[in-house]
């Protein structure tokens, strides 16, 4: 089975991160200008939150709040789950089922390492998926 750091090495290890007092209107736009759909709130290199579009709707435009005057740490989520490379694909989907959220830094020795999203377990389900069938059919063809 697909482990997590065979899935970053497909996708890269980019971490895009903001620092706490980052206003939520320049979180969103790093968010936009990397087309990613969760930011991760770090401090020399320590792991203080996740602020994902999520958060942006239910706490800023549902509540009435400004994204300009409102910083990140006041509404990110600061228990951050985060998995170790050694895990499987598998492990990924049952965390962020259990939890709702489609984001998941992969962290070792106390390092973020990367980040997985829901759209890269998918494409890990596929890729598998096609795997086992190219393997399959490939039998088959030989008997
Ligand atoms: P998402 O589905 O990733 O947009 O996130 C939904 C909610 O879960 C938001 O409140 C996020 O801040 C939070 N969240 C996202 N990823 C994680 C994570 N790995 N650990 C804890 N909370 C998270």
């Amino acid at each position: 089975m697909l482990s997590v750091r065979q899935m970053l090495s497909e996708k890269g290890s980019a971490v895009v991160s903001i620092t706490p007092n980052t206003s939520v209107f320049d979180a969103l736009k790093v968010m936009s200008e990397k087309n990613i759909g969760a930011v991760l709130v770090m401090e020399d290199e320590e792991l203080l939150g996740i602020f994902s579009e999520r958060d942006y709707a239910r706490k800023v435009i549902l509540a009435g709040r400004s994204s300009k005057t409102t910083e990140v740490k006041e509404l990110m989520t600061s228990k951050v789950y985060c998995i170790d490379p050694s895990r499987t694909i598998q492990d990924v989907m049952e965390l962020m089922n259990d939890h709702r959220f489609r984001h998941v830094p992969v962290m070792e020795n106390e390092k973020v390492i990367g980040v997985l999203s829901s759209g890269d377990v998918m494409r890990g389900v596929v890729a598998e998926q096609k795997n086992t069938i190219d393997s399959l059919e490939s039998y088959l063809l030989r008997q």
